[in-house]
């Protein structure tokens, strides 16, 4: 299966989550549509579920009974039995099977897939339901992920279906895309929750696989377009964006492109087991955290440079 996002507008997007009544990810209560896929692979990152542009089994060793129902009716051979009992998922072989009859034969809902084809329209159907809430609310549709803009034609369709209905349409982005796929629809969005996760090109490419230049380019582009529609979002992760050094950074470019609103993220640990369910390695370290005192210093960093700073 390729990894290559969507070219065709008929195609599906791949849609990983989709979660009703936010009230932390834009104003009022909104629906977050999670796309599945994105170019970073950063080290804390709470959705390793969102990283890869394919659907994906997950397994809870929590859940499982060691009942081995699941090997049982694979069509492809693809689960074995580990020493300790539980089963092993050949995940390569699994991308080809289109049923996933595991899933559903195991009793103990152990095994989900994370993942599934949707058109513009069937997502824009599902959230439309809440469309009272949005209304009343002054809430409306966030798109989260993965990075949402790495499917720039399932964005374009499902916008122009929201606007149709007057559906506000805000993006959560890592800012880690290609400009010429998006310019023609991105300054419709009503909002844009604006990934920079630190402001050291070596030490973003050491902690995502990517430096951040062509982040650093699009901010650029976007607040030219929007500044004030934009709040950047910092994830606050020991030892990478934790720094008074790097918030000044972050604020004076804030500054520089006349943008006014800082979101601070806390870092958690609440994606470790999902690394598990998938079979990867959560690479950050145990027992790392962030305490409130440094949020409070950091966000007073932010205020004094007349910045308003929001802290969840
Ligand atoms: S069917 Fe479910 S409970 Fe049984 S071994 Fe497979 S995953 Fe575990
Ligand atoms: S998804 Fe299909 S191939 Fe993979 S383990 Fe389940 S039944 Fe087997």
């Amino acid at each position: 299966m390729s990894e290559t996002p969507l070219e065709d507008p008929e195609e599906q997007g791949i849609i990983f989550d989709i979660q009703d009544y936010s009230v932390h990810d834009g104003p009022g209560i909104r629906t977050l549509v999670f796309l599945k896929g994105c170019p970073l692979r950063c080290t804390w990152c709470s959705n390793p579920e969102g990283q890869l542009f394919h659907p994906e089994i997950m397994h809870s060793r929590m859940k499982c009974k060691k009942c081995m129902k699941c090997a049982s009716v694979c069509p492809k051979g693809a689960i074995s039995t580990r020493k300790d009992g539980f089963p092993r998922f050949k995940r390569r072989v699994c991308l080809t099977c289109e049923a996933k009859p595991c899933s559903v034969t195991c009793p103990q809902r152990a095994i989900r897939v994370s993942g599934q084809h949707l058109t513009p329209k069937e997502v824009y159907d599902r959230i439309k339901v809440n469309s009272l809430f949005f209304r009343n609310s002054g809430g409306g549709v966030t798109l989260s992920g993965g990075e949402p803009l790495a499917q720039p034609v399932f964005v374009r369709e499902f916008l122009k279906l929201c606007k149709t209905t007057g559906i506000s349409v805000g993006v959560e982005t890592s800012g880690h895309f290609k400009w010429s796929t998006v310019s023609d629809f991105i300054g419709d969005l009503d909002f844009y929750f604006y990934d920079i996760k630190c402001m050291d090109s070596t030490l973003h490419k050491q902690v995502t696989g990517k430096s951040n230049r062509l982040i650093l380019q699009n901010i650029a582009k976007l607040a030219s377009i929007g500044a004030s529609r934009i709040t950047v979002s910092v994830p606050i992760v020991p030892g990478v964006s934790d720094s008074e050094e790097n918030i000044l950074e972050t604020v004076n470019l804030c500054q520089k492109l006349g943008i006014t609103k800082i979101r601070l993220l806390q870092y958690h640990e609440l994606g470790r087991g999902k690394y598990e369910d998938l079979g990867r390695l959560y690479r950050m370290p145990s027992n790392q955290m962030i305490s409130k005192d440094t949020m409070s210093v950091l966000r007073k960093v932010i205020e004094k440079h007349g910045i308003e700073c929001i802290v969840l």
